[in-house]
C-alpha cells in the first residue's frame, strides 16, 4: 500500500493554497469596484486550513453571481482541506482505494480515483444529456 508521502501531502497542499489565493484574487477583480469590506476582510485572512471556516461559503455569502465557477473550485478546495485534516485525503470517495500520488498532484482536489472519476463523469454526462 503505497501512502501519499509527507513530502508528496505538503507539496499538493501548497498548491491547494495557491489555487485558492489565485480563486480569491479572480473574485476581487470581479468584485473590484465596489470596495466590498467584507471581500477585503476575507483576503487578509490566511486561507486554508487554519480554521473551520469555509472559504467557499464565505464568498458564497458575497453574492457574486459572477463567482460561480470559483465558488465550486473553492468548495472542492475546502473539501481537500476537510479531507486532509481527517487523513481521508487521497482515498477515491467512491472505491476507498488510494489515489496515486502523481494524479493528486496534477489534480490535488481529485477525490476519486481515475476509475471512479471516469465512471461518475459518465454517469454525469447521461444525467446531463437531455432525453429525447
Ligand atoms: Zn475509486
Amino acid at each position: 500500500m503505497s501512502k501519499t508521502s509527507k513530502k508528496d501531502l505538503d507539496n499538493i497542499k501548497e498548491k491547494l493554497h495557491l489555487r485558492q489565493r489565485e480563486l480569491l484574487e479572480e473574485v476581487r477583480d470581479e468584485f473590484d469596484q465596489r470596495e466590498n469590506q467584507h471581500l477585503i476582510d476575507l483576503m487578509s485572512r490566511e486561507p486554508g486550513d487554519s480554521g473551520d471556516y469555509s472559504m467557499a461559503d464565505e464568498v458564497a455569502d458575497l453574492n457574486i453571481a459572477l463567482a460561480d465557477r470559483q465558488i465550486r473550485e473553492l468548495r472542492d478546495i475546502d473539501e481537500a482541506f476537510a479531507r486532509v485534516k481527517d487523513g481521508s485525503f487521497g482515498s477515491c470517495v467512491d472505491c476507498g482505494a488510494e489515489i496515486v500520488a502523481a494524479r493528486l498532484l496534477v489534480y490535488p482536489t481529485a477525490k476519486r480515483c481515475l476509475a471512479c472519476q471516469e465512471r461518475h463523469e459518465q454517469l454525469y454526462a447521461q444525467e446531463g444529456r437531455p432525453t429525447l
